[in-house]
């Protein structure tokens, strides 16, 4: 089987497995004040200091959550309290379904954003903005730099998902300028169930969760310690000068030369991009029908999200890039950290296959 589906989930790091065995080991809860619980807790101060020096915040800045989706939402919950919200148009829907009724921020044919209309939108009063750092779907970066200076001059706020980016890019969050980043464990090839939200100087959080006041108050329930230790070993694998995502660089390039050669159209391709992620439209082919025909052939690929349903609904994604034509019809092929040339040649053989039948099929 070859896996190129990282971008739903990462394969685990050796690394992160062996972190979250010798945490598994450990018995106590890091609030208890015994011995067991000081053992504990200082698993999770030293995860802490490692995520948060990895991605440029200060560890008591620093919420860990069950993952992506709660870190956007604990964003958007405490530091859009009061304000307007403005979304990127291509934005992942745990951000679209935390802030109903936000502005869109348009993006253009590439998927980035459009800064002028930025500029437009904080001129109406006090925001939140969300802009992501990479898309899930197209791998599209987004001028992040450029929208914090825009929102620091008008007094906004701007929260960054960097789910797809940490890893992968640099991401970090002083030198972005950003009030807020969310990341998740499993896409950086730790286990499922942790993630962190990382604060810029300064903010205090309402929880969206009170509970036993972990976490300072930011975050109520007893952290997952073997899934935090795995999240921190993992993004240290991914620290410079170790950078193993830039070399998936040229294999995400080969697979996207064997697909242009079957008739496939790149997705976003004038745009800057992450190394690991291609978006494949395949034209007058459903994506659901190149999935499981790639599946099928040992391929392992996603139409554009994930959708927890399993159901593969139109990319919200492409449409609001102008390609609604091709919206129904594209395929995310996204290279985890240990891809090798084999896999590439075997996507780019049942690729091309594929592409030979069934769109000789639909034309
Ligand atoms: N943000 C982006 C850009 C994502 O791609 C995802 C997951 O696909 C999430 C947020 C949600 O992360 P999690 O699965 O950790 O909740």
């Amino acid at each position: 089987m070859t896996y190129l589906d990282a971008n739903a989930t990462q394969p685990l790091r050796p690394e992160a497995r062996a972190a979250v065995l010798a945490a598994l080991a450990l018995t106590g809860n890091p609030s208890s004040v015994h011995a067991a619980g000081r053992a504990a807790r200082r698993v999770l101060e030293t995860a802490r200091e490692a995520v948060a020096a990895r991605f440029g915040a200060a560890p008591a800045d620093l919420v860990f959550t069950s993952g992506g989706t709660e870190a956007n939402a604990l964003a958007i919950h405490a530091l859009g309290a009061g304000l307007r919200l403005i979304v990127g148009a291509t934005e992942h829907d745990a951000v679209r379904a935390a802030a109903p009724g936000a502005a869109v921020l348009p993006v253009d044919g590439h998927g980035v954003a459009d800064l002028d209309a930025l500029a437009r939108l904080l001129r109406e009063g006090p925001a939140l903005v969300c802009l992501m750092l990479a898309n899930n779907e197209t791998g599209t970066l987004q001028p992040v730099r450029e929208a914090a200076a825009l929102c620091r001059a008008a007094g906004a706020r701007l929260h960054v998902d960097a789910v797809q980016a940490a890893g992968r890019i640099g991401v970090d969050l002083r030198d972005l300028g950003a009030d807020s980043l969310a990341l998740s464990g499993h896409k950086l090839g730790g286990p499922q169930g942790a993630g962190a939200l990382l604060l810029a100087p300064g903010h205090t959080l309402a929880p969206l969760i009170a509970g036993g006041g972990q976490e300072r108050g930011r975050r109520g329930g007893t952290p997952a310690l073997p899934a935090i230790a795995g999240l921190a070993a993992a993004a240290a694998q991914t620290a410079p000068p170790l950078a193993p995502h830039a070399a998936l660089a040229p294999l995400r390039d080969a697979a996207e030369q064997a697909a242009l050669a079957a008739g496939a159209i790149v997705i976003g391709a004038g745009a800057p991009r992450l190394p690991n992620t291609t978006c494949l439209a395949l034209p007058g082919v459903r994506a659901d029908t190149q999935v499981i025909a790639l599946d099928l052939a040992g391929i392992q690929v996603s139409a554009g999200a994930a959708c927890s349903s399993g159901k593969v609904a139109r990319s919200h994604v492409l449409a609001a890039m102008g390609l609604d034509a091709l919206a129904g019809e594209a395929i995310r092929v996204s290279l985890p950290w240990n891809a090798a040339a084999a896999d590439i040649a075997a996507f780019a053989a049942a690729y091309q296959a594929m592409a030979a039948r069934l769109s000789r099929r639909a034309a």
